[in-house]
Formats: structure tokens, sequence, C-alpha cells
């Protein structure tokens, strides 16, 4: 007989009682209770993977555990916030135990790496549908907004480009070298939290690369009321992506691609100094709007968009 569904919940995601000492009561009452510090301010973010449309039904389910929690906690990096909790809704159109096992092996993983509890959520029966809600903290007022980069300012980039994008085209069949690290990146990527804490004290705007940092850069831009300019020899690639751009002279890739989740940030020049190991210059903020891109000494107009919903 098919797990019930308050055995479900037991047997895969109320683990261990709350060990975050924000979160008072977890699963198992009507609401979970949050006891947040007083100085400081809610960031709230959801984040839903529908299959079919963000994964296909052979997905290995612990990545999809995995990368459904990373999305979310990507969102509270890319505001400097602190995770504590989460909440789950699950849309399952079957109980497969060895796929909720993998599941919730890949999602309280990561869950417990960054000192996170899952404090709730949802399980009903449909279309396969999987939901995080995440929550976190920043300091009153310390948040890093999309709306606060000034011309003149660097824009950065954490990590590396093109990774994830790779590696989505490595499972459709692509053949590349070495293909560990971009597959890696696809299926696993790692929230950079602990970058977007330390980017509060030093930077202006920040946002998570999820649809490309040309698509995702415009978000900053236009909520700042400025323009940029990129600079593609600077743009950090590994190894596998740069020769899949000789290859096959795809050189936007880097740019249109989606999931790296990686964080564009932006801050005065005489900030940098203070930034963490691992950050990459890509471009300037400037007044004039738009995106523009310099590549081989010529200057062009970047126009090539991420992907939209609906379009
Ligand atoms: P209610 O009917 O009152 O909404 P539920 O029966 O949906 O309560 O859930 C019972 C408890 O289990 C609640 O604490 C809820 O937050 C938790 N829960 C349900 N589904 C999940 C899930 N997929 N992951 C984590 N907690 C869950
Ligand atoms: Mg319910």
């Amino acid at each position: 007989m098919a797990l019930a569904e308050f055995d479900l919940i037991k047997r895969y995601f109320a683990v261990h009682a709350p060990q975050h000492p924000f979160n008072w009561l977890g699963i198992g009452d009507d609401c979970a209770l949050l006891n947040p510090p007083a100085d400081y301010q809610l960031a709230v973010t959801t984040d839903t993977m529908v299959e079919n449309v963000h994964f296909f039904a052979d997905a290995d389910p612990y990545f999809l555990g995995h990368k459904l929690l990373a999305v979310n906690l990507s969102d509270l990096a890319a505001m400097g916030a602190e995770p504590f909790a989460v909440t789950l809704a699950l849309t399952l159109p079957i109980v497969d135990e060895t796929w909720l096992q993998a599941f919730a092996a890949g999602f309280i993983g990561l869950a417990q790496q960054h000192h996170v509890d899952l404090i709730g959520g949802d399980t009903t029966s449909g279309p396969l549908t999987l939901t995080v809600q995440a929550m976190g903290v920043v300091p009153r007022g310390g948040a890093l907004l999309r709306s606060n980069a000034k011309v003149g300012d660097l824009i950065f980039v954490t990590g590396q480009l093109g990774n994830a994008g790779l590696g989505l085209k490595v499972t459709h069949g692509y053949v590349c070298d070495d293909p560990q690290l971009p597959l890696r990146c696809f299926n696993q990527p790692e929230p950079r939290v602990a970058e977007g804490i330390l980017l509060r004290e030093v930077a202006h705007a920040c946002i998570d690369i999820s649809d490309g940092l040309g698509s995702d850069l415009r978000h900053i831009l236009e909520q700042s009321k400025v323009g940029a300019c990129l600079d593609w020899e600077r743009l950090p690639m590994s190894a596998q992506v740069r020769q899949y751009i000789e290859i096959s002279g795809d050189w936007p890739m880097p740019l249109t691609a989606g999931d790296d989740y990686e964080l564009c940030f932006t801050l005065p020049a005489e900030s940098v100094p203070q930034l963490p190991e691992g950050c990459h210059y890509v471009g300037v903020i400037e007044a004039e709007p738009g995106l523009r891109i310099v590549r081989a000494g010529k200057i062009e107009t970047f126009e090539a968009k991420g992907f939209e919903h609906f379009s």
C-alpha cells in the first residue's frame, strides 16, 4: 500500500526538530512559529520547479532536491540574507519511495550544509510540481538591492559563467572533453550564501544569475536607472566553456544560458580590495541606458535575452 501523507512527511521530511535558534516550532502543527530577532528584517522568497518546464521526468531526484533548495537560497544570497528556514510544497503524481528518498536526501543535505531547517510544507497529488519558500534575515536596512547601482561602479561576478549552460548541453548529448565540472554546476549549483553576506558591507547592487548575466544584469540597470558596458575578454570561463565557444562560435552563451546561480554585483572601485576570493571584474556601470559589450576591440549593443515564461 502506498505511504499515507502523514507517514510520508514523517519518514522523509520531519527528520529532526528545528536546530536554528530562530525556529521555535517546526513541522507538526498547523503553522511553524519563528522568532527572528527584532533588529533584523525577514527576507522571504519562493521558487517553483515544474516537470517538463524546469526539468524532465527522468531527472535525477537527488539533484532535483538539491537544486530546488539551491535556487531559493541563491535568492536570499543575492539580498545578503542569512537563510534559516524553508517550507516545501510537494505535488506528486504517485508516491514513489525510491524517488522520495533521493529527493529528500538532496534537499535535506543542502539544508543541513547551510544550517537551514525545513519547518513545514504541504503534500498533494497532481502533476509533479516542487515549490520552496525560503526565509532569511538581514540587519535592518542592510539588504543588497537591485536598485542601488551607481554610475562609475565596477561590475563583478562570483565564480564562472556558462558552466551550467554547458552542463545542460552535455545532458542533451553534447560531447565535451571533461564534462564533470559543467555537469556538477548544472545539477548541483552551490548558492553563494557566504559571499552574499560578505558583500552586504561592500556592494551597492546585487542579483543572482539565474537567466544569464545579460538578462539578469539588465534588471539591475533598469531598477537603478543606469546602463553598463561588459568586457567579453574578462568574463570568467572554464576551459570547457572556452573550448565550446571555440568550436561552436556561440560566444554569447556564457551571457545568455541560465542556471549558473552566481552573484552579479556592483561596487565602487575603492571597495575592490575588500572583496572575497573568487570574484571577477566583468564591466562598468555607465550613465547611458542599455547594455553594451566590448568584444575584439569593438563596442556593440548586447540584445540577447534570457529565458522567459509566456513568451
Ligand atoms: P494542514 O492540513 O493543517 O495544512 P498538513 O496535513 O498539510 O496540515 O501538514 C501537516 C504538517 O506537516 C504541517 O506542519 C505541515 O507544515 C507539514 N508538512 C506537510 N507537507 C510537508 C512537506 N512536504 N514538507 C515538510 N513539511 C510538510
Ligand atoms: Mg495542508
